[in-house]
């Protein structure tokens, strides 16, 4: 099968990396020369774990191509994915912006040879692919082919894995022959069955904001939660456990934190909303969950200036982990971007170390001081705030740690150390609905 992908970001490039795994023949397009450029040379633009030899082995055995040119890729594909990106519009009204998308589908259309499948793999309004349909045949009447819709579930940091392994591959097409092409793509996927979702295209744009939705749910659901049990004295991570055991809640994304953050379920959780409200339909919980995301960064800023003794004005904060998780380098919506700069804003200065963000975490924060490690980082710091719980986090030599700070404050906003254990050590400690134990 030949495979075109307009977009090489996180979604493109792992995509089209793992067809090429497959033994498809796949040529990744994308209007960033210097990106371009750099994969040609070898180089990945994105941190990903196992991308890189991956893409290498790829394109040494010639099943893998990368291009800023649409011909001759686009007119040769059997298959072409659009997976450009949809950003919320630079309206602030929550809707996604589909500039990318629009644009992409006007530049294959004149190209399209032969049959061939158009794809949005991008996370889109339900609509949108019809749109795409409407685009294509208007610019070019004679085009022999057909729209699909195909979300993407992966997640950065484990993209991978979760490509190669996906819990359903969702196939939206009203045609049975691009129905039977998309099949044919992720077979080698599966070797006995393939859990594939097969379903309208509408049904399909909207499984991709469900999901997204759902899983933002539960994140703001828990932190809920740990904020009542600092109130009542409770232990959210046995509160999780006893919750998650039920195999109708299931274990995962009972985790509190500082609010949820990424390229995706801040603006998909929006533009869901936008799309119920374009309907007349009330989606109240998934209003309330992006208010609660909210006020929970808002109260992480409070929770960091409390143990600062009631201001941060003239401190010092050491701050490890800037991305929005461990394992990506992407800062897209991180609660750091809003948690630090309400900080800076009252005066504190921060240091902060990230294991693979740095460079990304400059460009929006550039009046911080970056340094090389996380002990760096904490030397002289008037309290230390784990923000994202990267591995090298997890066993950090925290006699040291103390040594380095100026006052023994541990804030754990991802709850990787045990409050006990902590107090014993001298810390005053506090992570996100524990018990304190100063
Ligand atoms: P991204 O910003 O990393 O990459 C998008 C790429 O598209 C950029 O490199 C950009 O230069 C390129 N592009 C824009 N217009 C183009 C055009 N006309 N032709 C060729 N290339 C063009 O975005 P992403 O994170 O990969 O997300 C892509 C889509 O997938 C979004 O809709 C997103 O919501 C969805 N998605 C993302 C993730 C994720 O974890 N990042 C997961 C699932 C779904």
């Amino acid at each position: 099968m030949k495979i075109a992908i307009m977009g090489t970001g996180y979604v493109g490039l792992v995509s089209g990396t793992c067809f090429a795994e497959f033994g498809h023949q796949v040529t990744c397009i994308d209007v960033d020369t210097e990106k371009i450029r750099a994969l040609q040379s070898g180089s990945v633009p994105i941190y990903e774990p196992g991308l890189q030899p991956m893409i290498a082995k790829n394109a040494e055995a010639g099943r893998l191509a990368f291009s800023t040119a649409l011909e001759p890729a686009v007119g040769e594909a059997d298959v072409i994915f659009i997976a450009v990106g949809t950003p919320a519009s630079r309206r602030g009204d929550g809707y996604a912006d589909l500039t990318y998308v629009f644009e992409a589908a006007r530049q294959i259309a004149p190209l399209l040879r032969g049959y061939t499948v158009v794809v949005n793999k991008s996370t889109v309004p339900v609509g949108t692919a019809r749109q795409v349909a409407r685009v294509i045949a208007e610019a070019n009447p004679e085009a022999d082919f057909d729209v699909a819709s195909n979300p993407e579930f992966l997640r950065e940091g484990a993209a991978i894995g979760d490509f190669m392994r996906p819990d359903r591959v969702v196939i939206g097409t009203d045609n049975a022959r691009a129905e039977e092409m998309l099949k044919a793509i992720y077979r080698p996927l599966y070797l006995i069955e393939t859990p594939f979702v097969l379903t309208t295209i509408e049904t399909a744009e909207l499984i991709k904001y469900a999901a997204n939705a759902f899983l933002a749910t539960k994140i703001s659901f828990i932190n809920e939660m740990a904020n009542l049990c600092e109130e009542v004295g409770a232990d959210v991570h046995a509160v999780a456990k006893g919750m998650g055991l039920d195999g109708r809640i299931g274990p995962k994304f009972l985790h509190p934190g500082p609010g949820y953050g990424g390229s995706c379920f801040p603006k998909d959780t929006r533009a869901l909303l936008r799309i119920a409200q374009e309907h007349g339909v009330a989606c109240r919980i998934v209003e309330a969950v992006t208010e609660v995301n909210a006020a929970q960064k808002a109260r992480m800023v409070r929770k960091i200036r409390n143990a600062l003794g009631g201001s941060e004005a003239g401190k010092v904060i050491a701050v490890l982990g800037l991305a929005f998780k461990p394992e990506t380098d992407d800062m897209r919506e991180a609660p750091s971007l809003t948690i630090l700069p309400a900080l800076m804003e009252h005066g504190a200065t921060i240091r902060a170390h990230d294991p693979q963000a740095m460079k990304e975490a400059a460009r929006h924060l550039p009046e911080i001081t970056y340094c090389s490690s996380p002990y760096e980082a904490c030397r002289g710091a008037d309290a230390v705030v784990l923000m994202t719980e990267w591995n090298e986090y997890r066993a950090l030599d925290l006699v040291r740690i103390k040594e380095l700070l100026r006052t023994p404050v541990f804030i754990d906003l991802r709850n990787v150390y045990e409050p006990k254990h902590m107090a014993e050590l001298g810390f005053y400690y506090e992570g996100v609905g524990r018990p304190i134990r100063p």
